[in-house]
């Protein structure tokens, strides 16, 4: 890529961040910094090159979607995650919101269940390094238990609500975002864990592609 696209790219950028993002009311300057910084046009296909910046999600192929900038904005703020942090992120997808958690200085561990993308996004954040993160292919629904427990989880699919692994790997003290709801329209609800309490605030109307449960060989 020459310096021209270069620098109309790094344009781009910031003016999503400020028009879409900051003027939207997200104020953490962490999330802020890190979304001027990794450049989304490289986690979209080639054919969406020109709208990497618009205000929408966009397809990545296999029926799944790159989030709104604005809506991976919002959750990565909700999440309060910063360095020293460890973070289980469900659904990789394009790997987008995990190299924005990794730039926010996040220990980022993601789960991604189609072969295809898992492959493209281990391949793009190692190329790009967005910091420190760590991917695996399989049924994110069952999170990660080796790994556990995490400080904080993200779930980037919809579900109408959050998987029992889920709820068990999170730290005591934790949080866990995620958009609850049926297949066309979603709340995002952020739950703190205390104890044996898994309480949630709502916060705003999203809609993601489901999350695939497995149920078959479900271990319950
Ligand atoms: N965070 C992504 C976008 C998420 S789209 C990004 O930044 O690009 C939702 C993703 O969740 C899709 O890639 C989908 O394949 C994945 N997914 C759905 N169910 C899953 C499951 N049970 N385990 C792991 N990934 C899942």
């Amino acid at each position: 890529m020459g310096t021209y696209s270069r620098r109309r790219t790094d344009r781009q950028r910031l003016d999503m961040v400020e028009k879409q993002i900051r003027r939207r009311g997200v104020a953490d300057e962490r999330v802020l910094e890190a979304m001027s910084l990794v450049p989304r046009h490289r986690f979209v296909p080639k054919a969406q090159f020109s709208a990497a910046y618009a205000d929408c999600a966009l397809p990545i192929g296999h029926g799944v979607t790159i989030s709104q900038p604005y809506v991976v904005a919002m959750m990565t703020e909700a999440l309060r995650a910063g360095p020293g942090i460890r973070v289980l992120e469900i659904g990789t997808g394009s790997g987008y919101q995990a190299a924005v958690l990794g730039a926010c200085g996040a220990e980022v561990f993601s789960i991604e269940r189609i072969p295809e993308l898992h492959r493209r996004a281990e391949r793009l954040l190692e190329e790009i390094g967005c910091g420190d993160i760590a991917l695996r292919l399989g049924d994110g629904s069952r999170g990660w238990p080796e790994r556990a427990p995490f400080d904080r989880i993200l779930v980037t699919a919809a579900a109408p609500d959050v998987p029992a692994p889920l709820r068990e790997q999170l730290a005591d003290g934790g949080l866990l975002v995620a958009p609850v709801g049926d297949d066309w329209l979603q709340t995002v609800r952020r739950y703190r864990k205390m104890g044996a309490s898994f309480e949630y605030e709502e916060l705003e109307g999203v809609r993601f592609v489901p999350l695939i449960v497995n149920s078959d060989e479900s271990s319950e």
